[in-house]
């Protein structure tokens, strides 16, 4: 199964697409924290991405799919995936048709998370990592069991995006709205495109997606 979720920032693509890649065994590949990677890597890829990542815009197209192509040869790949925060513009999704065709795959379904603008910068805010496991938490809505410790792995360390900031958050909202919103029509066009409701609990927006997985929507 190969999917793709689509929404703003904050919107709990990344959040869904853990649950989905535990309950599917199929990858998640995310284009964020592979830069996230390279970033801290020094490599050149990085090099490149930082500053643009830093103000809130997107890393040239050529870049992306280059990375993401190498990415989804991976072995663990090849049992399907779920890609999260990939594709956002019009380039890279044409890209990835070209990739799948030679490929001999397809796209199951496209899911778009709907969230307010509103509520995406109050999720970001709050928004931090296990510097250890990597497991993701809201200082609200998903905050430790106990405080300081993750739940998973019992780390104390955390770290918070340098670009989860209200500055960056409205330019990346800029960006989603000018250069990813226009895939909304690209993919309901080829009949891919399904829709939850992101505003609902993380439960919720699971179980939503469950139901379009098991064909029922
Ligand atoms: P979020 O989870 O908030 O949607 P991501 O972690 O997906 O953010 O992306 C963080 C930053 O990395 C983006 O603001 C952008 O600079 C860069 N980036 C990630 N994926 C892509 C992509 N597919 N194309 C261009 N830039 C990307
Ligand atoms: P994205 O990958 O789309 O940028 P994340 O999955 O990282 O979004 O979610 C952003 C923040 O909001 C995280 O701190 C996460 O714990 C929280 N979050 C995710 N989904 C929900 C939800 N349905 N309700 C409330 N908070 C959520
Ligand atoms: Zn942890």
């Amino acid at each position: 199964m190969n999917l793709i979720l689509l929404g703003p920032p904050g919107a709990g693509k990344g959040t869904q697409a853990k649950r989905l890649e535990d309950q599917y065994g199929i990858a998640q590949i995310s284009t964020g924290d592979m830069l996230r990677a390279e970033v801290k890597s020094g490599s050149e890829i990085g090099l490149t991405a930082k500053a643009i990542m830093e103000r809130g815009e997107l890393v040239p197209d050529e870049v992306i799919t280059a990375m993401l192509a190498a990415r989804v040869s991976r072995p663990d790949a090849a049992r399907g995936f779920i890609l999260d925060g990939f594709p956002r513009t019009e380039p890279q999704a044409a890209a990835l048709d070209r990739m799948l065709t030679d490929k001999g795959l397809r796209l199951d379904h496209v899911i778009e998370l709907k969230v307010d603008d509103g509520a995406l910068v109050e999720r970001i805010a709050g928004r931090f990592t296990c510097a250890s496991c990597g497991t993701g938490y809201h200082d609200i809505f998903k905050p430790t069991a106990k405080a300081g410790v993750c739940d998973v792995c019992g780390g104390t360390e955390f770290t918070r995006r340098a670009d989860d900031n209200a500055e960056t958050v409205a330019a990346r909202l800029v960006a989603y709205h000018r250069q990813t919103a226009p895939l909304l029509p690209y993919y309901d066009a080829q009949g891919k495109l399904r829709g939850v409701d992101g505003m609902a609990s993380m439960d919720e927006v699971a179980r939503q997606i469950g139901v379009i997985l098991s064909g029922k929507a």
